[in-house]
């Protein structure tokens, strides 16, 4: 295995990114008996923080993607090694001798269509508004409440488009005023941010920062918790500050308000998953369980790991653009938990969380019992 650099040099290095917690540490390895890697695979977060801590970092293992970012070790660690920034220091390192190890290899052709197109498929940036056609959904215009930002995965990925249709109409039945902004969105940047890219993160902000400015955009609908976590947390970094709803908080308020009214029975039993951003990350637990719960016959079950100890799909820090392999994919024990409940529908609320879980319930046998995954726009639009 390679060492990137003598010792002392790698820990300044690792420093310089933002990862000089890794020194706190103290090898307790409570990070590692939280870890969702623990119930699939070898990754110990503990092993990377000792490391890295020694400048003894290995550039050619696969280990320094392997960190979903999930937030739970974080909530852990007696001596806040702050996990999660000192795991992302080390990527841009291996970013910068180009080296992206197993699973990584994907993410130079990631970076290079969200600098090209603006979203990470390689898609032209001139098909981002196609979802929105028959729709009727308008461009944003300053006196509109909302701008809606639908994010990259339901402006493009086939399946999360019918997510952003549902949206668009459970807006449209209750009457609120709001407009896209088309090809002058570009992707928020997240995601390419946790691989370490901190420059492409920087250009895709600020792109979208002005496309705001310039059009006057107060309150920003979004349906990723991803765009959530970065519009309300990182963008104030640059300054800019803008009012952020994730699309369960406003379905909620809609339906207390008597805006939106559901009357088609649902007949099912539905768990709700907690996407890490929306929840560990942000808080937002509630909402779109209050939001389920006005879905006449519906019956909400929950897992055993819910809320703040909700478990990983696997999507978050880059690895949505990663393959993993079958017998290491979060999402497959999270949806033999769901199934565990007895419940006909897993439920969730971010495109991520969707992608994976899909592919998931793809290797679910023929013959034995399914479950059917559904964003809460879809499960609230069929009941209005
Ligand atoms: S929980 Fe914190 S102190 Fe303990 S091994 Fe993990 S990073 Fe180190
Ligand atoms: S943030 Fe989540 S995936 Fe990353 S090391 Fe901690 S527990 Fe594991």
């Amino acid at each position: 295995m390679e060492v990137v650099a003598p010792q002392q040099e790698i820990v300044e290095v690792i420093k310089n990114f933002g990862g000089s917690a890794f020194s706190k540490c103290y090898q307790c390895g409570m990070c590692d008996t939280v870890c969702p890697w623990n119930r699939v695979g070898q990754f110990s977060m503990r092993k990377l923080v000792r490391e890295a801590a020694l400048g003894l970092t290995e550039i050619e293992n696969e280990d320094i993607w392997r960190c979903t970012t999930c937030g739970k070790c974080p909530l852990v660690c007696p001596r806040d090694v702050k996990q999660i920034e000192s795991g992302i220091a080390l990527r841009p390192i291996a970013t910068e001798f180009d080296t992206f190890a197993g699973a990584a290899a994907p993410i130079p052709g990631v970076a290079a269509s969200l600098r090209a197109e603006g979203n990470p498929f390689g898609e032209p940036r001139d098909k981002r508004a196609e979802w929105a056609g028959s729709l009727g959904v308008k461009n944003f215009a300053e006196e509109m409440e909302f701008l809606y930002s639908p994010g990259c995965y339901l402006s493009y990925d086939p399946r999360a488009k019918r997510i952003a249709t549902a949206t668009a109409e459970i807006l449209q039945a209750a009457g609120v005023s709001f407009g896209i902004l088309g090809k002058a969105e570009s992707c928020c940047g997240e995601s390419i941010r946790k691989t370490g890219d901190e420059a492409l993160f920087k250009s895709l902000a600020r792109q979208n920062i002005a496309a705001f400015i310039t059009r006057g955009v107060k309150k920003i609908l979004v349906s990723s918790p991803h765009c959530y976590h970065s519009f309300k947390n990182e963008y104030p970094e640059f300054s800019a500050h803008f009012a952020v709803v994730h699309i369960s908080e406003l379905i909620f308020q809609l339906l207390q308000e008597g805006r939106l009214k559901l009357t088609k029975p649902l007949g099912q039993s539905v768990t709700f998953h907690d996407p890490c951003y929306l929840g560990r990350h942000n808080g937002i637990f509630e909402p779109p369980r209050a939001a389920l719960k006005f879905v006449p016959d519906l019956e909400l079950r929950e897992m055993p790991e819910s809320r703040m100890n909700s478990f990983c799909c696997g999507g978050g820090g880059g690895r949505i653009w990663m393959e993993t392999p079958k017998h290491e994919r979060f999402a497959n024990v999270r949806l033999a938990q769901a199934m565990a409940t007895g419940a006909q529908i897993m439920a969730t609320s971010c495109p991520y969380c969707i992608t994976n879980f899909e592919d998931s319930r793809l290797g679910l046998p023929a013959d034995g019992p399914g479950i059917v995954i559904k964003d809460i726009t879809e499960i609230i639009r069929d009941a209005l």
